[in-house]
């Protein structure tokens, strides 16, 4: 599969991922993103996309990314696939440090998402019922979480050999141009720093109780050819 067919695959998961979560009740409203932190992970394909679609304002944006890679952030150890094949083998995960410093998305202006059209999954799954600054956290029910870690692991899968990370070490591996010729061309041999190679979906996180109402989705995401 070539770039411009993950691409369309990829924006064929959101159309599809926009249907189903259409008639859930949701909290969330223009300019307000108290969940638009630098926690932000994603795929080299999401980064890719959002890279590609920049207009110069964004661009600066991004430029100001590389200054400020000190800043904490949560990096993952593994992918959400690497998560569920563990799970499955009945092992322990790594223990993940988790970043709660709260600190701005660095695409977040005035309240408002430089990147909005093309954000990654990871932003468009943030999914409240009710609005997070009442209740201290996000409210989404058992069964949009599991289609969340489906629609992940579908992203993951997709995007091979590629590679996830947090956004910001994500963007910055785009602005070296080799990686991204490589990126773009299929072949991206170099793993960047901090990033982690995706890895095939073997096994899906479904709970039993989910498995029938998850079907007609799961249907319509393989046909999506990923
Ligand atoms: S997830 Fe919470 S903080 Fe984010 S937009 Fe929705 S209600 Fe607001
Ligand atoms: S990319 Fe946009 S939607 Fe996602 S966390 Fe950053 S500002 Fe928010």
């Amino acid at each position: 599969m070539n770039i411009d067919q993950k691409l369309s695959a990829l924006d064929q998961i959101y159309t599809l991922y926009n249907e189903v979560t259409a008639t859930l009740p949701v909290a969330c409203r223009k300019y307000c993103a108290d969940c638009c932190t630098r926690n932000v992970t994603l795929t080299t394909l999401e980064g890719f996309q959002l890279i590609s679609h920049c207009d110069q304002s964004s661009l600066g944006h991004l430029a100001s990314i590389k200054k400020n890679l000190k800043l904490p952030r949560f990096q993952p150890q593994i992918t959400t696939n690497q998560l569920a094949q563990i799970c499955a083998s009945g092992q322990d995960p790594p223990e993940e440090q988790h970043d709660h410093s709260g600190m701005p998305c660095p695409l977040l202006e005035n309240r408002q998402c430089h990147i909005y059209r093309v954000r990654p999954f990871g932003c468009r799954c943030m999914l409240s019922s009710q609005q997070c600054k009442d209740i201290g956290y996000a409210n989404m029910g058992d069964f949009t979480l599991t289609v969340n870690h489906v629609f992940l692991q579908t992203i993951e899968h997709l995007d091979r050999p590629g590679f996830t990370g947090n956004l910001s070490d994500v963007l910055a591996a785009f602005s070296s141009s080799p990686f991204r010729q490589a990126y773009a061309s299929g072949n991206p041999t170099d793993q960047p720093v901090n990033l982690i190679p995706n890895q095939p979906l073997k096994i899906l996180f479904v709970p039993p109780a989910h498995r029938e109402r998850l079907q007609p989705i799961l249907n319509k995401l393989h046909s999506i050819r990923v």
